[in-house]
């Protein structure tokens, strides 16, 4: 029998992974109380109320369990806290003093662990790969003219294609309206079941002064940067040490290069190593996702989803191979055959930064484009190029803005335009960011930012797929340089790796 290649065992897994998922999905009607040291199965209550001392302080009814959970959770002093329940066959149950509440976990979720390995793996290799591949990517772009040519080129690229994806997801937004479609009871559900959470988000944003934010990216310790992980502030460290690497005499620049080459490339290798386990991790990362959020909050989301995703659709599928077409000579499918991993660890991963490793060697091994361009071109797009996320900014503003009855005007919707670009850039390329900074983007057109709350149920799934513009975007980058400069090599998308089995 012929051997699979590695992407169609991921895709594969990804399949399978949901179906897994969906098979053993957890319970939304199904609640574990621990009290008196015994772990007790609940199910199917019509009410649900939090006592204390016999007086009733919250309420909750049939399809509210992530909020009960949390309500628990956030009840600071539990001592004299008593639960309710009544059953669906009118009886009713006390419990007293309980101890913890929890969802029934399935093998759905058990198997993540390994997921989790797997994707804390690539982004081991993610920091050092970025620190190591821009030093020698800007150091080999022999002369200053020569960088600020390709930098020039790589920024001007990636602004326009952000701006494209942003204006995208207005006149999405705009045709759609998916804020107008949305019932009041939903709306009182998901702020009152995301509330909590919406808050420690807002806390964790820094906000946007845009003096401040291009202070900060100059790190004032890189060796910080690099031990928090700040991707703005490695990049520009390592973009200004390559840059005059090739000032200082050969015989010591030479060192230094080999060495963060060395690096770099034993990365490259390290991660095709890593892709071994991908089908297998992919499925329990995927099958844990279905599990867990499962679709039903897709349902009450449906429209808002439906304009992300079908934002995101137009993006991917129809502009960046427009690109494609007037950029280069490329051929469309050859460009997304070559991508076929990229786009499954990206969408299994949520992140960038995990996929950026193996974005570089798909860029540099199928797609023919040199080293020097994609070690630097690739490490500065995960960090400041993220299409997929400032067009999900924009929907997401457009849409909580609609729920609240805003009519946003032409400068608002500009004005969105200008800090989903700002935005998109100052988020990490890791999970779930994208949804701090979009903060920034309600703060600026004036829309209560609690309205995250009615967005964050589906964030993950969400997440997921912004994240593969995210980086497709990076490579049609690589692409379209190396061929302006003419030094895109043969392309050869089935080529496959040396470490998959
Ligand atoms: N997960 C996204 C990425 O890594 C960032 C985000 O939108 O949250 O590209």
């Amino acid at each position: 029998m012929k051997k699979l290649q590695l992407h169609t065992k991921i895709i594969i897994g990804l399949i399978l992974g949901a179906l897994f998922g969906s098979f053993f999905s957890v319970n939304q009607n199904l609640l574990e109380i621990t009290y008196n040291n015994v772990s007790e199965k609940t199910e199917n209550w019509k009410e649900f109320s939090f006592l204390r001392k016999d007086s009733v302080i919250k309420t909750f009814y049939s399809d509210d369990q992530i909020a009960i959970i949390k309500y628990f959770k956030s009840v600071k002093d539990k001592k004299d806290l008593k639960l309710k329940l009544t059953l669906s066959d009118g009886s009713e149950k006390l419990i007293e003093n309980p101890q913890s509440i929890d969802k029934v976990k399935t093998i759905g979720v058990m198997l993540k662990p390994l997921g989790d390995i797997f994707v804390r793996l690539l982004n081991m290799i993610a920091i050092p790969l970025v620190l190591a591949s821009l030093i020698v990517g800007a150091a080999s772009l022999t002369d200053l003219k020569h960088i600020a040519k390709i930098g020039g080129k790589t920024i001007g690229f990636y602004a326009m294609t952000a701006i494209i994806a942003i204006t995208t997801g207005l006149i999405c937004a705009n045709l759609i309206q998916p804020g107008h479609i949305m019932d009041q009871s939903s709306k009182d559900r998901l702020l009152a079941t995301y509330q909590d959470e919406a808050q420690s988000r807002i806390e964790q944003n820094i906000g946007l002064d845009v003096v401040s934010f291009l202070v900060n990216i100059v790190p004032r310790n890189p060796f910080k940067a690099i031990a928090d992980g700040d991707f703005l502030q490695i990049v520009l460290f390592a973009i200004l040490t390559g840059v005059f690497l090739v000032q200082i005499p050969r015989e010591k620049s030479q060192p230094v290069i080999d060495f963060f080459d060395g690096l770099s490339q034993t990365m490259i290798v390290l991660v095709e190593k890593i892709m071994i386990i991908a089908p297998y991790a992919v499925f329990t990362l995927i099958a844990a996702t279905v599990a867990e959020f499962g679709f039903k909050i897709l349902h009450t989301l449906l429209w808002y989803s439906l304009t992300v995703i079908l934002g995101l659709t137009i993006l991917t599928f129809i502009e960046y191979p427009a690109f494609l077409k007037i950029f280069t000579k490329v051929k469309l499918k050859d460009f997304f055959r070559a991508q076929r991993q990229v786009i499954a660890v990206a969408f299994s991963t949520s992140s960038s930064a995990a996929t950026l490793p193996v974005t570089m060697d798909v860029c540099e091994k199928r797609l023919g484009v040199p080293n020097k361009i994609a070690s630097f071109v690739l490490p500065l797009g995960t960090t400041i190029n993220m299409d997929g996320t400032a067009l999900y900014q924009a929907v997401a503003a457009m849409f909580i803005a609609q729920v609240y009855g805003f009519d946003l005007t032409l400068t608002q919707q500009i004005t969105i335009v200008l800090t989903a670009s700002l935005a998109a850039i100052g988020t990490a390329p890791v999970p779930g960011i994208g949804l701090i900074m979009l903060i920034i983007v309600l703060r600026s057109i004036g829309v209560p930012e609690e309205g995250i709350a009615l967005i964050i149920g589906v964030d993950r799934l969400l997440d997921m797929c912004r994240t593969v513009p995210n980086i497709i975007a990076d490579s049609l980058a690589c692409v379209v340089i190396a061929s302006s400069d003419g030094e895109l090599g043969e392309i050869r998308p089935d080529a496959e790796y040396e470490g998959a089995m």
